[in-house]
């Protein structure tokens, strides 16, 4: 196994990485930092949660930092263009954590806020430039923004782009940079569209492919527990009352029962906050730095508000409603066993929750264990399974067929359609959909 130690990062990025306590580089790390710090190009076959901000990052943050330079005015040394507003600001988090004894400066550049801050702090040039295409092409069209110095250029979801309909937008930008430079592209998928650019951006590259797939699942300890609708509040109360619950995402089905139950919570003396939708971003961004800071123990979410979540440590999802979708059980068990670390799932599940249920376990492949062993279990809930088995494949083809939940008929889109782009999956040794 390799060590952070051997890949040849200055002394200044090892301590920042071992200050986050990472130990071991991730599969992508240790395959593309190499060749990154030589000046190679990569094409990165790998989903998010692989690691795969810190493998581009730590040598773009190296190369900058070794070879000083100034930046061009309106400039940047080192362009990352990325899909979505979240994914900009989490990349722009990465490289603070990860440059934060290098001190580079560095811009963000989305939509949907004032451009003006945004040219200020671009107008001498910076070394590191996060962009998402819409707002970055329209600031080069205004002349803010001037990309021909542009030294090393990472197309970051490319598969994603495609899908938001970015690929012109990207190729403008593209336009724009200089043919010498270091290019870095990943993509969770590789549909066509993506292979096209690969043969127009990089130049003999090394390509590295991450196999993800349908395994977080299994990292995860996953357990339902059969309780009625009225019971629930008091099993979730049991389960807190175990100190080893020490950092739990509680899902919610809806607005009202997320605040419902953190309100609960919180009158039963434990530290709670509730995120969703109708909560400011003001109001939710202090509950998840509080919760990442281990100052409330228990965040309650909606699927919409946990998007975007990305904290470590998680020790406990819980879902106290099942989700509608199934694919939405993987991205929230995927909150927890982050960062090769374990984690576990547990489901509460009513009697008309028993569908849901069964299309989680069509989804994942396996049937998720029961645990009677708590004071509200109700018998014979799940009986209708009669399949149940241990067995993964045990309910394949056998499932009734008035069984089948929701959530039909996304089999066959392709996972890139999916997948809800954010950083929900942790697929180096596991991971989810
Ligand atoms: P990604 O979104 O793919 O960049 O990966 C994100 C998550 O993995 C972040 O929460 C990082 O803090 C974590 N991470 C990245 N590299 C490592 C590593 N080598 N060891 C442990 N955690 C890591």
């Amino acid at each position: 196994m390799t060590l952070f130690s051997e890949l040849g990062l200055i002394e200044p990025l090892s301590r920042a990485v071992t200050a986050e306590g990472y130990t071991t580089p991730t599969p992508i790390q240790a395959q593309a930092i190499p060749p990154l710090l030589q000046g190679r190009d990569v094409l990165g076959i790998a989903q998010t949660g692989t690691g795969k901000t810190a493998a581009f990052a730590l040598p773009i943050l190296q190369k900058l930092a070794t070879e000083k330079r100034r930046a061009t005015p309106k400039g940047a040394r080192a362009l990352i263009l990325t899909p979505t507003r979240e994914l900009a600001c989490q990349i722009a988090d990465d490289f603070t954590v990860y440059g934060k004894h290098v001190g580079l400066r560095r811009a963000v550049i989305h939509g949907g806020v004032s451009q003006n801050p945004q040219v200020n702090t671009v107008r001498n040039g910076v070394d590191i430039m996060i962009a998402t295409p819409g707002r970055l092409l329209d600031l080069i069209e205004q002349r803010h923004i001037d990309l021909s110095a542009v030294e090393v250029f990472v197309l970051d979801e490319a598969d994603r782009m495609l899908d938001m309909g970015f690929i012109r937008d990207v190729r403008a930008i593209v336009a724009r940079l200089p043919v010498a430079r270091q290019t870095l592209m990943f993509s969770a998928t590789m549909p066509e569209g993506v292979t096209s650019l690969v043969n127009t951006l990089l130049r003999n590259f090394v390509r590295i492919e991450i196999t993800p797939q349908s395994t977080t699942v299994e990292r995860i300890d996953q357990k339902v527990m059969f309780v009625t609708r009225d019971n629930k509040r008091r099993l979730l109360d049991h389960i807190l009352q175990d100190g080893a619950v020490a950092r739990v995402i509680v899902f919610s089905r809806t607005k009202h029962g997320a605040n419902r139950i953190a309100e609960q919570l919180q009158k039963s003396g434990v530290r709670s906050e509730a995120i969703h939708g109708n909560k400011s971003q003001n109001a939710r961004q202090k509950a998840l730095d509080a919760f990442k800071a281990g100052n409330v123990r228990v965040l309650v979410a909606t699927d919409i508000a946990a998007r975007g979540i990305d904290v470590d440590g998680v020790t406990h999802v819980v879902n106290f409603d099942l989700p509608m979708e199934p694919e939405s059980y993987v991205h929230r068990i995927g909150r927890t066993a982050r960062a090769s670390a374990d984690g576990a799932a547990i489901s509460f599940c009513d009697g008309e929750e028993i569908s849901q249920l069964r299309a989680i376990e069509r989804e994942i492949r396996r049937d998720v264990p029961v645990d009677a062993d708590h004071p509200f279990h109700v018998e014979g809930l799940g009986a209708h399974g009669a399949g149940r088995g241990p067995g993964p494949k045990s309910h394949r083809g056998g499932r009734p067929q008035q069984n089948r939940g929701p959530g039909r008929g996304h089999k066959g889109k392709p996972r890139h359609q999916q997948r809800d782009g954010q950083r929900s999956e942790r697929p180096w040794n596991n991971h989810a959909a």
